[in-house]
């Protein structure tokens, strides 16, 4: 698919992911960057609802097969609990993130994991550790990288979406304060 020629400077928006990303992936980055914070999330931040980016992988499953997702809530644990009851097989989780836009953030994950080689494991059918049926679903979420790995970029949008939200309250004070004159 050809692509609108983007100037080199764009990709200093994304910061280190810009060096670790080929040209495609660097592109959605930058789309999805600049296409700003998904709407529910900034009105879920302006109502101070706490937003979680999530890992887990089965118990007694694969070591380096991971699920990573989002949650909207006081505890993530909660949404564990509800796969574990949808899905039917025991689940380790494995690291948490505080994040003020969940979905802008699963969404730059998925970019970046997606654009990688054989790490997103695709649509699949949800199965139980020892193959057993699970809930029926095929999930896409799964990926397989080492832990270190997949946290450090998660870490990253963490990071990178958690200081957007001081560029956008610092850009609606000036805002206020210009309007206010
Ligand atoms: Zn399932």
């Amino acid at each position: 698919m050809p692509q609108p020629e983007i100037p080199e400077e764009a990709y200093e928006l994304l910061g280190e992911a810009a060096n670790r990303c080929d040209q495609v992936t660097r592109y959605n980055l930058l789309e999805r960057v600049l296409a700003g914070v998904v709407d529910d999330d900034l009105r879920e931040s302006s109502e101070g609802k706490q937003g979680w980016i999530y890992i887990y992988r089965q118990k007694h499953g694969k070591s380096n097969e991971f699920k990573i997702g989002k949650y909207v809530g006081p505890n993530p644990r909660d949404r564990i609990r509800q796969w574990e009851k949808k899905c039917g097989h025991e689940i380790e989780l494995v690291r948490t993130w505080e994040v003020a836009f969940a979905r802008t953030t699963e969404q730059l994950i998925e970019t970046e994991l997606k654009g990688m080689d054989d790490v997103w494991l695709g649509s699949r059918e949800c199965r139980g550790p020892d193959g057993s049926s699970g809930c029926g679903a095929h999930h896409q979420e799964w990926y397989k990288a080492s832990e270190q790995e997949l946290c450090q970029i998660i870490s990253y949008w963490v990071d990178y979406t958690n200081r957007m939200v001081d560029e956008l309250l610092l850009t609606r004070e000036c805002t206020r304060m210009v309007d206010d004159g």
